[in-house]
């Protein structure tokens, strides 16, 4: 995996919401991550703190708080966010041998960041049910 340091710079936007969302600054560029995939709806890059041998992000670059948020009912938006992790799980050479995508909501599910985010684990057999 690779380490922050390999940051890329992420494309600039506009629709950037939150000054003070890690995951808008993570969009905007102004905190560094190591990404994987860009379109014009979503970017993905590696997760800080990864689970499994492929953990990517999948974040829109509009701010919405989360899976459980108004906003995050847009079918296109969601259907981009999918679209990329199905390009990431190819790009990363998973998506034969499987992979797993996670939308972590609320307290009990551990969710740590209030920016809608799609986790895309695999490169190891996952267990199930999941901690
Ligand atoms: P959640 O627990 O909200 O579903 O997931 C948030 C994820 O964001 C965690 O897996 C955490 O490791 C990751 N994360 C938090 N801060 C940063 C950061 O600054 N950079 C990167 N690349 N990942 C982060
Ligand atoms: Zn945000």
């Amino acid at each position: 995996m690779p380490d922050e340091s390999d940051a890329t710079d992420v494309a600039d936007t506009t629709l950037t919401a939150d000054p003070n969302c890690l995951f808008c600054r993570i969009v905007a560029g102004s905190v560094p991550s190591t990404q994987v995939y860009h379109d014009d709806d979503v970017i993905a890059f590696c997760d800080r703190n990864p689970q499994a041998p492929t953990h990517v992000l999948i974040i829109p670059r509009l701010h919405v708080a989360g899976i459980n948020a108004p906003e995050a009912a847009d079918g296109p938006l969601l259907a981009a966010m999918v679209r990329a992790a199905n390009a990431v799980a190819r790009a990363e050479g998973i998506a034969e041998s499987g992979f797993r995508l996670v939308w972590n909501v609320g307290h009990d599910a551990g969710q740590s960041v209030f920016h809608l985010h799609l986790h895309l684990l695999g490169g190891r057999p996952l267990g199930w049910p999941p901690g």
